[in-house]
């Protein structure tokens, strides 16, 4: 098993099946391009094999499908329906939601338990200038979808000065009613947001957030799992919310997880630019196969940093 001097080693892998989305939002995809797909991709088999391979060389017990859009790629349902197979404690799906409806039957024929669906606003006209693609009534008949499997929700909402400050509370009005949890994820420097002035224009800070839902709830906090994203707070009677603090309160020194996009590269760090080619490996000689797999982690896990600071790679590459 490979582990750093803090303690970190690889337990969750985030797979990036395209990079292909059918949403541009302002904050991931500054020249509004939608559906572009990675220059190589690999296919299903191969990212399976991948996520396998990892599963021996790491222990990683949990795999998150994202994207990219993950149900905009065609080797979607293959894809889960392969990785629900493998023996992995837990397999989750992070999607915007839009196709939801059409991959009703294959979510509810995998077995798949649980979801994260992004939405950041409940207004249709806000929906479209933020996402840029699709339309906020279908995402919603598609949460429907999900409830009426009971599969288990969890909403990401990134917080935007300029565009949804108003919708914080009814945001979380709207997933307590519900038993959803909702995740506020602090506006994350990645990409353009890098050097851009922007991000400072538009960055929502976690204690911002919880002034405004202090003035309608009364929250503690609760306990997290060791190696969480979220912090996590409990309102008495009502539920559960969390926050993705990446910059107030980074969870960097905890950190367990391992990205893999869709073009076969490894990222062991979301602040880290290096990234790792494992494409040719899948094909090596089942000998070379694993030694390989460990040299490229050990260099992965070293990317990892002790602070969040952003990085110039977008998010959609590698899956977010
Ligand atoms: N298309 C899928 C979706 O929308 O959930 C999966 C990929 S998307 C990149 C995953 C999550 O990353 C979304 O919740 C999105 O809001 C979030 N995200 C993208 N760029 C971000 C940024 N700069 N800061 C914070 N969150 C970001």
């Amino acid at each position: 098993m490979i582990v750093d001097k803090l303690g970190r080693r690889f337990r969750n892998l985030r797979v990036s099946l395209t990079a292909a989305c059918n949403y541009a939002c302002t904050y991931c995809v500054p020249d509004g391009k939608r559906l572009l797909k990675a220059r190589n991709e690999l296919p299903a088999t191969d990212l399976l094999n991948a996520v396998v391979l990892l599963q021996q060389a790491t222990g990683i017990n949990k795999v998150r499908i994202t994207g990219g859009e993950p149900l905009v790629a065609p080797r979607f349902d293959d894809f889960l329906l392969g990785v629900m197979d493998l023996e992995l404690s837990d397999v989750s799906l992070t999607t915007n939601g839009q196709l939801l409806l059409k991959k009703k039957d294959v979510i509810a024929e995998s077995g798949l338990k649980r979801i994260n669906i992004s939405l950041d606003t409940l207004n249709p006209l806000r929906f479209k200038q933020i996402a840029r693609g699709g339309d906020l009534e279908t995402v919603l008949s598609g949460i429907d979808s999900m409830l009426d499997l009971g599969l288990r929700i969890k909403i990401n909402m990134v917080p935007l000065r300029t565009q949804n400050l108003s919708e914080i509370l009814p945001m979380l009005d709207f997933c307590l009613e519900r038993g959803i949890e909702l995740r506020f994820i602090e506006l994350m420097r990645m990409g353009h947001l890098l050097h851009s002035s922007s991000f400072s224009t538009d960055f929502v800070s976690m204690e911002t957030l919880l002034e405004v839902i202090g003035e309608q709830y009364e929250f503690t906090r609760t306990n997290a799992p060791y190696d969480s994203t979220a912090v996590r707070f409990h309102i008495p009677d009502k539920g559960v919310f969390g926050v993705i603090a990446n910059e107030s309160e980074p969870f960097c020194r905890s950190c367990t997880r391992l990205r893999l996009s869709s073009d076969g590269y490894l990222y062991g760090c979301l602040s880290s630019i290096n990234k790792h080619y494992i494409g040719d490996l899948l094909t090596s000689p089942p000998h070379l196969v694993l030694p390989g797999l460990q040299d490229i982690l050990a260099k992965a896990l070293g990317d990892k940093k002790l602070a969040f600071q952003g990085e110039v790679t977008v998010m959609k590459l590698i899956g977010g």
